[in-house]
């Protein structure tokens, strides 16, 4: 179903498509300037090249202003400006005239696809190469070809975006999403695009009870070069961690656990898709593809799992041209937004009960038992009932919903009003 923050993020998505974005480089810095202008509280932060990270180094900045493959008749057969994917990213620069023959190591095709521009990169090898579909290749004539990428790989920076957002209590919740796909849509600008939502979302609450660190990354280094520098902090501070990626589509739900497949984290997402995504799919940690591999590594084990619509490596546009803003819609979106938020919400709520007195309470005296049997204050007994059955001290209030079998949303009044009349303690 389409909102209007649906409606809203896809619009970003119109905005934001055609930029070239990297690892590093101008594209980034545009793609999140234009989200502090939502979030004006987003800083951008620097990290020098050369700068290590763990068993990293932050590598050169990569940036491009045009590339072609030319034929002798002056028609460009490859255009960047056509298309950002066409160029393998991080190409060195080359002006240079050869045969087809002697260009072809240098070009990219999927014969199973062959309307697709395949996306490839080499950040840590320095090379050129072009992209095309195989439909385009399979035309190009014998001759002599005119080869120009006009890109420069020097000393610069890694940039990234972080906005913190505190709350009553010290302890966080990590939003974490890449900057680093040129103009591909559900991988994934989508991440992006979603995260900034529910940045909007979150920043304009006057009351929050967990800080929420917000990060805007390129895949995988950024990761690296952000927690070499947040490590001590996130360790004591996270409580549950969300990679946003692959929340475009309107195909499916799916869900990544954490490494431990246990934590607070899977708990909630797990909770979440049962009750909103039915019959949503479940991959294991070994499936892992995105920055979980660092934020759950070993000496890391942070509590970050994804929650996506159809995930990366999955569906068959992936990491090609074909995953455009055709692919991505306003429900996709949305429902997206709506499930983490879900999350997020639920968080929030998940304290821990116990009933206070012992034996089961009067509630008739309390007014907090209805007098009318319908079936819907039927199932308020129902859940009251069995929240005081289970309100021990132990269970969350994620733990009571699942021994339940209820949605916690659904329950959360019921805790409320149990709470209210004194017949519930927060314990820590
Ligand atoms: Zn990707």
């Amino acid at each position: 179903m389409a909102t209007p923050i649906g409606e809203e993020m896809y619009r970003w998505a119109g905005d934001l498509f055609p930029i070239c974005r990297s690892i590093t480089g101008h594209g980034v810095r545009q793609t999140l300037r234009y989200f502090q202008k939502i979030l004006p509280e987003l800083t951008i932060c620097e990290v020098p090249s050369g700068t290590p990270a763990f068993d990293w180094t932050v590598p050169d900045e990569w940036n491009i202003r045009d590339a072609y493959v030319m034929d002798d008749q002056g028609v460009k057969v490859i255009d960047f400006n056509q298309n950002n994917v066409h160029v393998v990213g991080y190409s060195t620069p080359v002006d240079s005239v050869m045969t087809l023959e002697e260009l072809a190591p240098y070009l990219h095709s999927l014969p199973h696809l062959p309307e697709a521009i395949p996306y490839l990169t080499s950040y840590y090898r320095p090379r050129w190469g072009f992209c095309l579909s195989h439909r385009a290749r399979q035309e190009l004539k014998p001759g002599r070809y005119r080869v120009v990428i006009d890109s420069t790989l020097a000393p610069g920076s890694l940039t990234y975006g972080e906005l913190i957002l505190p709350g009553r209590e010290e302890r966080e919740i990590l939003l974490s999403t890449y900057t680093c796909h040129p103009s591909l849509a559900n991988d994934n600008l989508s991440g992006p695009i979603v995260t900034t939502a529910l940045a909007q979302e979150l920043a304009a609450r006057f009351d929050r009870r967990y800080t929420y660190r917000i990060v805007y990354i390129p895949e995988t280094i950024g990761s690296l070069v952000y927690l070499s520098r947040h490590l001590d902090q996130m360790k004591r501070t996270t409580l549950a961690g969300f990679v946003l990626t692959c929340v475009g589509d309107d195909r499916s739900y799916s869900f990544l656990p954490s490494r431990m497949g246990n934590t607070l984290a899977d708990r909630v997402a797990g909770h979440v898709l049962k009750h909103r995504a039915p019959g949503y799919a479940t991959y294991s940690f070994l499936d892992r593809g995105s920055d979980e591999r660092q934020y759950c590594s070993v000496g890391i084990d942070l509590p970050v799992v994804s929650l996506m619509r159809t995930m990366y490596g999955v569906f068959p546009e992936y990491h090609t041209s074909l995953d455009n803003l055709s692919l991505i819609s306003p429900s996709g979106l949305g429902g997206a937004y709506q499930a983490i938020l879900s999350c997020l919400d639920l968080l929030e709520e998940n304290y821990t009960y116990r009933m206070t007195c012992p034996g089961e309470p009067q509630l008739g005296k309390r007014g907090l038992y209805p007098t009318l049997s319908t079936r819907e204050n039927s199932a308020i007994v129902r859940n009251l009932s069995n929240v005081m059955a289970y309100a021990d001290g132990d269970h969350d209030l994620i733990a009571l919903a699942e021994r339940t079998e209820v949605f916690a949303e659904e329950l959360l009044p019921v805790v409320k009003s149990l709470f209210s009349a004194g017949l519930l303690k927060k314990v820590d």
